[in-house]
């Protein structure tokens, strides 16, 4: 078996010790003579995996108690939706800080009336945007961020200081990779597929205060309160991705949770970064001040050497480097899963590529 060290920005790299135990259950799982695949989402020991997996999620964020966790369909994507049409009344407050950011905004605009309070679009997003807290709106129904921008390689160093106003984030693309005080946000919702476990789930962290408010035309499956009531399973869940969520947040806890992940992602992301500060042929892309730790965009200026760089890198097992087509260059995508190793042979091959190609 010759694993690579996949760099993918999502879906991305899993941990080895969560897919080994799968396969292992792969075919029976705990002595029901099936695989969880082929559980009805019904079953008591179904219910045990998911509750399991919430309660795992519950203790590595430490989620306080008044807050509801759902475990969902439609990505991210569906939730760029179903936030305005869950909380959204008459005004909501939206940075417009990367691609992801920006689709969301665009989204609410069908429900209500959005204020963009700040946009680094025209810097290509290279950068999260500064914020004027007297553009912000005091009675907004919700302030919306994107914690971490997954294609610009950007993430906030600090929270806005919203007030009241409940603070929804989108963190597919950070969530677990660092501390962050729940009671800080009003909702937290991350797609699965960069860094909690396989694609097919969305985690939704909702307070309660705020359940109960959708508009009347809310699809059900949209509608959180409804989903709280009906235990996430108002439709068949991603049952499977879900038992995988469960299994790779087992593997966190067992490295000591988010706060020691959060050292080793801090450590692999200045290993790289040294790096492309000093490297005379490669250049982050991001501002200094705004460098994702998750997500690491660089170039070298020149789309041929690029494209020799990431084809050099696969040849020595480092893969899915190149870069999203709105930023060019490559991209190297550093979740939990990935090891120090592996972002010390990527290292390797930049100075060794440097060295042959001067
Ligand atoms: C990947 C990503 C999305 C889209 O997620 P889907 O689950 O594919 O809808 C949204 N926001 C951020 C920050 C992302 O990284």
């Amino acid at each position: 078996m010759n694993r690579v060290f996949n760099f993918a920005a999502g879906p991305s790299m899993l941990p080895a010790a969560a897919l080994e135990k799968a396969a292992k259950e792969m075919l029976d799982y705990n002595g029901t003579g099936m695989s969880v695949m082929e559980m009805s989402h019904r079953a008591k020991g179904y219910i045990e995996i998911f509750d399991h997996t919430v309660a795992l999620l519950k203790e590595l964020m430490q989620i306080p108690e008044n807050y509801e966790v759902l475990l969902l369909q439609g990505g991210a994507t569906g939730q760029f939706a179903a936030i305005p049409m869950n909380l959204l009344k008459t005004s909501a407050d939206y940075v417009d800080s990367g691609n992801f950011a920006h689709g969301a905004l665009v989204e609410a605009k069908k429900y209500g009336n959005i204020n963009v309070v700040a946009s680094s679009k025209e810097d290509n997003y290279n950068h999260i945007p500064v914020l004027d807290k007297s553009k912000f709106n005091p009675n907004a129904d919700y302030f919306y961020i994107t914690t971490n921008n997954t294609i610009f390689g950007t993430r906030y160093t600090e929270l806005p200081d919203v007030g009241n106003v409940p603070l929804v984030a989108d963190m597919s693309s950070n969530i677990l990779s660092q501390p962050y005080d729940v009671s800080k946000f009003g909702v937290i919702y991350a797609g699965a597929q960069k860094n909690i476990g396989p694609a097919g789930v969305v985690v939704v962290i909702v307070r309660k205060d705020l359940l109960g408010n959708a508009a009347p035309n809310t699809p059900k499956i949209f509608d959180w309160a409804k989903q709280v009531d009906a235990g996430s399973m108002i439709n068949t869940p991603s049952t499977y991705p879900i038992y995988m969520a469960g299994l790779c947040m087992e593997w966190l806890k067992a490295q000591g949770g988010v706060e020691a992940i959060y050292k080793v992602n801090c450590e692999k992301a200045q290993l790289l970064y040294d790096y492309l500060d000093e490297s005379k042929m490669f250049h982050g892309t991001a501002q200094k001040d705004s460098r994702s730790i998750m997500n690491v965009t660089f170039n070298t200026g020149d789309a041929d050497l690029d494209a020799a760089f990431v084809k050099y890198a696969a040849s020595k097992g480092l893969t899915n480097l190149k870069g999203h087509r709105l930023v060019g260059g490559m991209r190297a995508s550093i979740y939990n899963a990935m090891p120090v190793e592996g972002v010390k042979a990527l290292v390797d091959a930049l100075k060794a590529f440097e060295m042959e190609n001067k």
